[in-house]
């Protein structure tokens, strides 16, 4: 793991690569208590040529400098982070899956180390980055995903921390992935915490919706909606490859009016993690409708292989994307 300690007046300091292991912390750290934390994710590829690559990891750099400003805690430099992530790469170099679809998946973090109980910005702050192999994310072949939405529980309020990737946002989603299990589906997607009428995003993804006439919308980024870097991407291609998408708000009675005249024809949740997963079905309190015919869209399956087939090094990278370690 990669560790970098931060204290105020001195700056980012003793920045290490060794073995994995516990950290010793003192009970009134203060994420402990008042829960200033920020994270990231991205992944290390085995490229076709034998090369090892990041996707766009300045743009996880760029992020978390973001995140930190939101959660007033110390920022760290772009460049740190992404040394930081590449060093570690290189250690972990022979834990790089050369499966398909396997990659090393690398989790940076920060938060506040400064032993203080009191209400106020930690004046100390530790970085550290982790890392796993991880397989492919479905196993079995792509499987289109069955949703919730969650009509009880919000993610992300305006001027809240939606767009920040903090922990504090996966703890308040969990309450709904739970009704979400329990009404046998495998994720839930958040409603805008106003009017509870328009789709925010999932509890870790963004999601996509293509047109009959082969177009894209995805909701707007408003504050409460993380901007992912694989939304991002695939707006870009999307767009290179003619297609228009439209960054607009969209509603739940949008969606379901849509799937069931034909006009929406395929849905997609987004994120590193998973790339894209097919919305296959939408349940709610109020009943449920299919997205298509409920398998994987051939759009969705399109921009799928087309983004892995970048992220692995199978196709040309025309915007540059890769960064090789
Ligand atoms: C990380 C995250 C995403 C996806 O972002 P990527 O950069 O595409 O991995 C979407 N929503 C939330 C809430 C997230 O935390």
């Amino acid at each position: 793991m990669v560790t970098i300690r931060y204290a105020e007046g001195k700056g980012w300091y003793d920045a290490r690569v060794e073995a994995r292991g516990p950290i010793p912390m003192d009970p009134a750290s203060a994420v402990l208590h008042y829960g200033q934390e920020i994270f990231e994710g991205l992944k290390a590829y085995a490229l076709a040529d034998g090369g090892v690559g990041l996707f766009r990891p300045q743009a996880n750099a760029q992020r978390f400098v973001t995140s930190a400003e939101r959660m007033s805690m110390a920022t760290l430099p772009e460049g740190l982070f992404l040394g930081a992530v590449k060093e570690l790469v290189k250690a972990d170099r022979q834990w790089i899956p050369t499966s398909t679809e396997g990659s090393l998946y690398l989790r940076p973090f920060q938060y506040a180390s400064e032993a203080f109980l009191g209400v106020r910005p930690s004046q100390e702050y530790l970085f550290v980055v982790i890392a796993s192999p991880v397989g492919a994310y479905f196993a079995k072949g792509v499987k289109p995903v069955t949703i919730w939405v969650s009509s009880d529980f919000t993610r992300a309020a305006p001027g809240g921390t939606g767009a920040a990737k903090c922990g504090g946002n996966y703890a308040a989603s969990l309450a709904a992935q739970a009704q979400a299990t329990e009404h046998g589906c495998d994720q839930s997607v958040f409603l805008d915490a106003v009017e509870r009428k328009y789709i925010d995003e999932l509890g870790g993804m963004n999601i996509f919706f293509v047109l009959d006439d082969g177009s894209l919308v995805t909701p707007a980024l408003n504050g409460s909606i993380l901007p992912g870097i694989t939304r991002d991407s695939l707006i870009k291609l999307a767009e290179a490859s003619g297609r228009t998408v439209t960054e607009r708000p969209v509603s739940i009675d949008e969606w379901r009016v849509g799937s069931l005249s034909g006009r929406i024809v395929e849905a997609f949740a987004c994120g590193t993690a998973a790339v894209l997963t097919p919305i296959g079905t939408v349940r709610s309190h109020d009943g449920e409708f299919t997205v298509g015919d409920g398998g994987t869209g051939p759009i969705t399956a399109e921009l799928r292989q087309s983004l892995m087939d970048i992220q692995w090094g199978r196709a040309e990278d025309p915007f540059g994307w890769t960064v090789r370690v």
